[in-house]
This record gives C-alpha cells, sequence and structure tokens, in this order.
C-alpha cells in the first residue's frame, strides 16, 4: 500500500532560493510559488487552483497562477513569465509530458526548482513528482469492470498520449485485464488514446468501436469522466446506456450523477485536497531549501525523480456517502438536488 511506504528523505541538491539579482531572498519576505496548469476548462482543475491557492496562502506564502487550456506553446510562455519574475519555485501541471522539459531546464538555469503536479515532466531532470498511483487507477477501474463484465468484448478509450498519466492508467487496466485477455474470456475490441481527453473524441471514437462491432460491447473503460461522458452519448444512439457497464475517473459531479442514475457504474476518486495540499508544503519546504520527505523514484527517461504518490478511491453506488459527500467534495445538495 502506497500510503504505509517507508518515507525516504532526499537533500535538495540545489542553492537556497536567490532573488532575480541572484542575491540571497532578504529574510521575512514572503516565498513565491509559480503554478503553471495545462487548463482550468475542466472541473477538476478549478478544484486543483482554489484548493492549491488556499494551501499556498495558508503557508504564508504566496502563488502565482497561469493556465494555458491547452497550448503547448502557451504553457511554455507562461512558465518563462514566472520564471524571469523570479519565482522561488516552479510547480508545473504539464499539457505535454516531453514539451515542459525546456522550461525544467531554463528554470534551473535561473536557479529555481521544478515540481510537477499530478502529471509528469518527461526527460528532464525535475526535483520533485507529487500525484496519484495512476497505475492503480487503471487496476481499480478495471477490476470494477471485472464484476459486471466477468467475460466480454472491452472497449478502452485511454485519456490523451501526451499526458504520461494517460500510459500509466493504460498500464494499470492490462496489468489487471491481461491474464484474462489471455484466457480468452476478455477480447478487447477497441483500445485508442483521446486526444486532449476531450468529450467529443471520446464520443466519436466509441462510435467506431460501436460500429466496429456491430454494438457488441460488453464493457467499457475510460480514462476519466468527461470521456466516459462522452461515450456515454455514443452508447446513447445504440441503446446501451445502462445497459452495460462503464468505469470513468475524477468523481466529477457529472459522474458522480451518472452513478446515481445507473449510466456510469463507477469513477476514480481522487483526493485533490490532499494533492494541493502536500504539494504546496513540499513547495514551500524546497523552496526554502530543506530537506522532505518521500516514498517513491520515478524514472522519467533522464533520471530517477523523488516522488510522492497518494492513494486514489474507488467509488460506487455504495460508498458516494462515505467518500465524495463526507470530504465535502461534493454535497448531497448537488449531487441529488434540492429534497
Ligand atoms: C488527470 C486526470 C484528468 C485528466 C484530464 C489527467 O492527467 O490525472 O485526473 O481527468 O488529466 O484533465
Amino acid at each position: 500500500c502506497v500510503k504505509d511506504a517507508p518515507k525516504e528523505e532526499f537533500l535538495a541538491e540545489r542553492e537556497p532560493p536567490i532573488d532575480e539579482k541572484g542575491q540571497e531572498k532578504p529574510a521575512g519576505q514572503p516565498i513565491k510559488i509559480g503554478f503553471s496548469m495545462d487548463t482550468l476548462l475542466e472541473e477538476r482543475w478549478l478544484k486543483d487552483r482554489d484548493l492549491f491557492k488556499e494551501s499556498i496562502e495558508a503557508l504564508g506564502a504566496e502563488v502565482e497562477i497561469l493556465a494555458a487550456n491547452g497550448n503547448d506553446a502557451l504553457q511554455i510562455l507562461q512558465a518563462e513569465k514566472l520564471i524571469s519574475e523570479g519565482v522561488d519555485l516552479l510547480v508545473i501541471v504539464p499539457h505535454n509530458a516531453e514539451a515542459t522539459a525546456a522550461v525544467v531546464h531554463k528554470a534551473h538555469q535561473a536557479g529555481i526548482k521544478v515540481v510537477a503536479y499530478d502529471r509528469l515532466v518527461k526527460n528532464a531532470d525535475i526535483d520533485l513528482y507529487i500525484s496519484f498511483d495512476n497505475e492503480k487507477v487503471g487496476e481499480l477501474q478495471a477490476q470494477a469492470m471485472l464484476e459486471e463484465a466477468p467475460k466480454g468484448n472491452y472497449v478502452y478509450l485511454g485519456g490523451a498520449e501526451t499526458d504520461n498519466n494517460a500510459h500509466m492508467m493504460k498500464k494499470g487496466v492490462y496489468n489487471v485485464l491481461q491474464p484474462l485477455i489471455d484466457k480468452g474470456d476478455i477480447k478487447i475490441v477497441y483500445d485508442q488514446w483521446t486526444q486532449d481527453w476531450a468529450p467529443e473524441n471520446a464520443k466519436e471514437n466509441m462510435a467506431a468501436a460501436l460500429s466496429a462491432n456491430g454494438g457488441k460491447v460488453d464493457a467499457v473503460i475510460a480514462a476519466n469522466d468527461a470521456t466516459a461522458g462522452g461515450a456515454l452519448e455514443a452508447l446513447k444512439g445504440y441503446g446501451l446506456a445502462e445497459k452495460i457497464p462503464v468505469a470513468g475517473q475524477d468523481a466529477e459531479l457529472a459522474g458522480i450523477q451518472r452513478i446515481v442514475q445507473g449510466t456510469q457504474t463507477m469513477t476514480v476518486y481522487k483526493p485533490i485536497k490532499t494533492l494541493a495540499k502536500e504539494t504546496a508544503e513540499l513547495a514551500v519546504a524546497l523552496a526554502k531549501g530543506e530537506k522532505v520527505a518521500v516514498n517513491r523514484k520515478v524514472h522519467n527517461g533522464k533520471a530517477e525523480v523523488p516522488a510522492v504518490f497518494l492513494s486514489p478511491v474507488r467509488v460506487d453506488g455504495t460508498n458516494l456517502e462515505d467518500t465524495v459527500i463526507a470530504d465535502g467534495f461534493h454535497s448531497e445538495t448537488a449531487i441529488y438536488g434540492p429534497q
């Protein structure tokens, strides 16, 4: 279990914070963190933004947040702006795992450490990576689908190929399904990435999967709730909504409502509050040149990156109360409407 994994200490190797003139930061001046986000066009990232800001400010630090809404070139420009303003540390949610490596290099040249938030930056010497156990997300989805459909035709609608998380999630799905594929119980009749995680692309892919298989699909694993929503649009056209199990991820309000209505079987809840709070604490500590504890090392193509993995939680109709509602992630009114 990730939670119980022994924590290991590592010492940040770079110098203590310097300001834009290359001087030691004067004592008493607040630490300033730059937060470069891929997008604010999806529900979960609005939560990440608000909770991260709250957590940083609760530590007496400051944060400047810029979001690129899926535009790689813009995200790089925005991150460069934060670097040139002399933030003490940069936290990044990369839209493109590879393209953002250049930003890390620039930050380091300016003596600024970089933390990858939720999504890994590949092929760069990043200082820390913090996320949920994304392989586990895929495993939880596949396990839940097998309970509903132990045999049959499975469709896998992956996330964006440019997002390392999408690869980890897919790995998790296949960790669970492969033995059954080998046995002949499960057949993967369709497996595609979803460009930019966009619901309309997932809908198109689902329609292609249905038409290629004459509607003979027994389970759909969508990499997140947005893509599950897109898939359901296509399933409706075949009269299959509510008839076959569908998995998603994020515990988005729309996903939770579909669980209540019976069109989506499960989702994977990732407590964003914990991610935001832990990242804020680690980022401020690293910015001060302090030691931080990690529970993993992840190879990103270039380096063994110190990492912290949090645990995702399976959510279905049986545990809404104890998970998303108990945590205040969604209110009962939001889910069920005014009673
Ligand atoms: C995140 C998911 C999110 C997806 C699309 C992934 O990297 O882990 O929670 O749904 O990006 O934004």
